[in-house]
């Protein structure tokens, strides 16, 4: 997904990797928003959990959970 940065505003991508990690712990941790590095200026963007599920639809917390069981 594409992140624009607060601060120095460029865009920067974030993996999708990276999204379902991130949606993930905020899931397990109960956080609402991902802290994102700015690779540009390396300030953190904060990222809200829908938009990260907008770039990640296939994900559920039900899959995680399932995951961890395994
Ligand atoms: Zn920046």
């Amino acid at each position: 997904m594409q992140i624009r940065c607060r601060n120095c505003n460029r865009p920067y991508g974030l993996k999708k990797e990276e999204v379902l990690a991130a949606l993930d712990t905020m899931h397990a941790e109960e956080q609402k928003y991902y802290q994102s590095h700015c690779p540009h200026c390396g300030k953190n963007n904060l990222v809200s959990q829908k938009e990260l599920q907008r770039s990640a639809p296939s994900w559920t917390p039900a899959k995680t959970a399932e995951k961890l069981e395994e």
